[in-house]
């Protein structure tokens, strides 16, 4: 027997449409490519979605076509995310950190209609248009009177003329909530990138979820900043999320250093940020440099890779603000867990407390997971046993686009599909998972493990270490050794002795860097990543002292 409820498919212009009803009068706030400030409400990203809708009807585009972006966080790139997704076309968001041959490459395979492209990167698609095969129609996210006379990129238009001569009035079309709606190329360190491909339905449960009290407790008292582009991972979900709960928004744009981010945060009140630890580095470094505090800033989402010990410290005892470490996956929509402290944990001591948030978190519900070791047999959740991590989930990936790499799942003994994540970690008898290490940046001495992130965690807590890698140098009797590449921080000194010395204490003996290597700066991948394979080839000739 069915049960007797409306059965309305979950898509994406109805998160708009809320938005524009209840929050209607809500700011949006950007910081524009041109340094301006431009605000607005959620009643004109919903009029003008639906002028994007139309102007995509104009252009003749079926549903399923993508349009591709290149943009950074701003009100343009909102409101392409619910008109063209809104509209039954399918967002590409793609990533401008990128070299041009390898985005030439992502839109061709993702077979790009039409790209709409922030004016900074202008110089970036004049390099890569011409080997764009499928691209028909490029429009630049500016008014028509900051088109350039001379673009160089034939039949380029304006956005603002573009959706300027459309109607915003249009009837959002209802189709099977299972449809695409957008697409994320895996930021691909090895091969080439494969794309999630987003579903209405796994939009809008994500966006439920994310939403959630014990996940980023969005709500309509929030004024949200994401630091997380909307070019990767749509943003961790953000976009959607606000518009869920009506909660205000305020975009960097393209203005990620420390004093710009600051600046936003204490003129609109943000109460809630998500970024990287790369970038909250650099706000933590402006503001230490002047003395500032944060008026309204009350907890931050960090994620993307480890958030070291330290930050977390700076944050909660420094400046009172909650750090929520959060671990996703551009095949994850991208939240699979995040840290919140349970009943039990409240009255613990500091320092307990503190071991608990440095987990990655408990799976936020519509994620289950567990760890297995080599003979893919599930290990037990008590903290210390570590394996590869896998999920299912309605959020998580069933199979890449074009079914690119074959087969990602992995069936169990119940024939239940797996989604292998590629990382290491542990689960302890809470639930908390920790990663220890992406698969293939696990350091194999002795036959043991060691956590390449547990040494930089350490390696960073030095007062002169800006950033620190830990990689895995082939040795003679051990099969690795773990080598720390460190940058320092500027006019600070530290020798490899000191460096070495100060693991003294702090982990085991064996797994205490056998060398340390200096160099001017750690090679960061597109999504801010420290891009390991990059430094195991710039030390390929490196030797262990003593071998
Ligand atoms: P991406 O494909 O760019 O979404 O990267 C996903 C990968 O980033 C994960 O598989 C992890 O290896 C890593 N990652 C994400 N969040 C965290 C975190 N909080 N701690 C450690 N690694 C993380």
């Amino acid at each position: 027997m069915l049960g007797l409820m409306q059965s309305e498919p979950l898509l994406i212009s109805s998160l708009i449409d809320f938005a524009e009803r209840h929050h209607g009068g809500v700011e949006i706030v950007s910081r524009r490519v041109e340094g301006d400030i431009h605000r607005y409400t959620y009643k004109d990203v919903a009029a003008r979605s639906r002028q994007v809708a139309n102007a995509l009807d104009a252009m003749k585009l079926a549903q399923g076509d993508r349009v591709a972006t290149l943009a950074w966080n701003g009100y343009r790139h909102l409101e392409l995310y619910f008109g063209v997704s809104g509209s039954g076309r399918v967002l590409h968001t793609l990533n401008p950190r990128l070299a041009p041959d390898q985005i030439a490459w992502i839109a061709n395979h993702a077979g790009d209609q039409v790209l709409c492209f922030d004016m900074t990167f202008l110089p970036l698609v004049k390099a890569f248009h011409s080997k764009c095969k499928t691209i028909r129609h490029y429009v630049a996210l500016c008014d028509a009177d900051k088109l350039p006379a001379d673009s160089g990129i034939p039949g380029l238009i304006s956005y603002e003329a573009w959706i300027g001569a459309q109607s915003s009035s249009y009837r959002w079309p209802s189709f099977d909530e299972n449809t695409a709606s957008s697409m994320c190329y895996t930021s691909g360190t090895t091969g080439n990138p494969k794309a999630a491909l987003y579903s209405h339905r796994s939009t809008l449960l994500h966006a439920y979820a994310a939403a959630l009290p014990d996940v980023m407790c969005m709500s309509a008292r929030d004024a949200i900043l994401p630091v997380v582009p909307m070019f990767h991972v749509n943003a961790w979900g953000i976009p959607y999320s606000a518009a869920m709960t009506g909660a205000k928004l305020v975009f960097p744009g393209p203005a990620m250093d420390g004093k710009s981010i600051y600046e936003l945060m204490e003129t609109e009140k943000v109460s809630f940020a998500a970024g990287v630890p790369t970038v909250w580095q650099m706000l933590l470094a402006h503001m230490q440099a002047g003395g500032l505090r944060f008026s309204t800033l009350k907890r931050t989402v960090i994620g993307g890779s480890a958030c070291p010990p330290a930050m977390i410290e700076t944050f909660n005892e420094k400046y009172g603000v909650e750090v929520l470490h959060a671990w996703r996956m551009t095949e994850m929509s991208p939240l699979g867990t995040l840290c919140t402290l349970k009943n039990k944990h409240l009255d613990l001591p500091a320092d307990e407390k503190m071991k608990i948030r440095l987990k990655q978190g408990r799976a936020i519900y519509g994620v289950d997971m567990k760890i297995v070791g080599d003979d893919g047999k599930e290990l037990p959740w008590d903290g210390v046993a570590f394996g590869d991590l896998y999920v299912r989930g309605p959020w998580v990936v069933r199979e890449y686009f074009k079914g690119e790499g074959g087969n990602p799942l992995v069936k169990d003994e119940h024939g239940v599909d797996w989604f292998p994540t590629g990382d290491v970690a542990t689960i302890d008898a809470d639930g908390y998972m920790q990663i220890t290490d992406r698969s293939k940046d696990v350091i194999k001495s002795g036959g043991e493990w060691i956590s390449s992130i547990d040494i930089e965690n350490i390696a960073v807590a030095h007062p002169a270490v800006a950033m620190a890698a830990c990689i895995g140098v082939k040795h003679p009797k051990w099969d690795e050794r773990p080598v720390l590449v460190v940058v320092k921080k500027p006019g600070m000194e530290v020798t490899t002795a000191e460096l070495i010395q100060f693991y003294q204490g702090k982990t085991a003996k064996w797994q205490v860097p056998d060398d340390v290597v200096f160099v001017d700066a750690i090679p960061l991948g597109a999504t801010g990543k420290m891009l390991k394979t990059r430094l195991r080839e710039m030390l390929k000739d490196y030797r262990l002292p003593n071998t």
